[in-house]
């Protein structure tokens, strides 16, 4: 085709079709350039625009849930352990949607089953003091057997994870969980639902999965409205050892 002819074609069928046909450039974006992040030297280290929450010095990013005093969890050689009488603590911070990895240990004297082995959780969003919110659940699910949507990395009383992914007692695991916070309208209805995607110890255990709700222990999930909310890690009252924490940072993506 000689440019004369391809000129007249240009001029029958419109300007923007003819290029976007014709043009490899058409399809190419510039603008805006994604800024730049260093990702953490080692898997599982913080990148440079995270917030870290937990480093192994203190807890000066917690607060106690029932009455937002100082949270008093034990720091212990670069670890975090549940203090179970000290109850559930959360970040002061709060966050709609995000990116967060946390490592969490069952101790290796675990004892006890089902529910009353290393329970505890973490609530991507917390809507008050005690249990109320987004549970990914924390358990020792290696070789003990629960109700599946109960089980570590099950969306408590929701989803159970799509494999177990689990180590045994005594072994540090991970969690990176991308979470997408529910949208509310003005009068609180429902205008978006949250999602979520963890992946436990590099494998996918729940793929974007849509939720129901806040879970409840009795009853079906269901919303309350809320802006935006702390992140809170449960002190489970069942009498098995303590576990532990480390390595929490979060990344927003707001
Ligand atoms: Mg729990």
């Amino acid at each position: 085709m000689n440019f004369h002819r391809a000129l007249f074609i240009l001029a029958a069928i419109g300007p923007s079709s003819a290029w976007a046909q014709t043009d490899p450039k058409a399809t190419e974006q510039w603008e805006p350039v994604p800024r730049i992040v260093a990702s953490g030297n080692q898997d599982g280290a913080p990148p440079s625009d995270a917030i870290v929450l937990f480093d192994g010095r203190d807890l000066a990013q917690w607060e106690s849930s029932k009455d937002h005093s100082p949270a008093h969890w034990k720091v212990h050689d670069g670890v975090l352990t549940v203090d179970k009488a000290a109850g559930n603590i959360q970040t002061k911070q709060r966050f709609k949607n995000y990116q967060m990895h946390l490592e969490w240990q069952i101790p290796k004297d675990v004892a006890g089953e089902g529910q009353l082995r290393g329970n505890s959780g973490v609530f991507l969003a917390s809507t008050g003091p005690v249990d109320e919110g987004y549970e990914l659940q924390i358990l020792d699910s290696w070789k003990n057997k629960t109700y599946v949507n109960g089980q570590a990395a099950s969306i408590y009383k929701q989803t159970p994870p799509l494999v177990n992914a689990m180590r045994p007692p005594g072994e540090w695991q991970t969690y990176d969980v991308i979470w997408t916070a529910p949208s509310f309208a003005a009068d609180g209805t429902l205008k978006s639902p949250a999602y979520v995607t963890v992946i436990h110890n590099g494998v996918v255990v729940q793929n974007h999965i849509q939720l129901a709700g806040e879970t409840f222990y009795i009853g079906k999930p269901k919303y309350t409205p809320y802006a935006d909310a702390a992140i809170k890690l449960q002190a489970h009252g069942d009498p098995s050892s303590p576990i532990s924490y480390r390595n929490i940072w979060v990344r927003p993506l707001d």
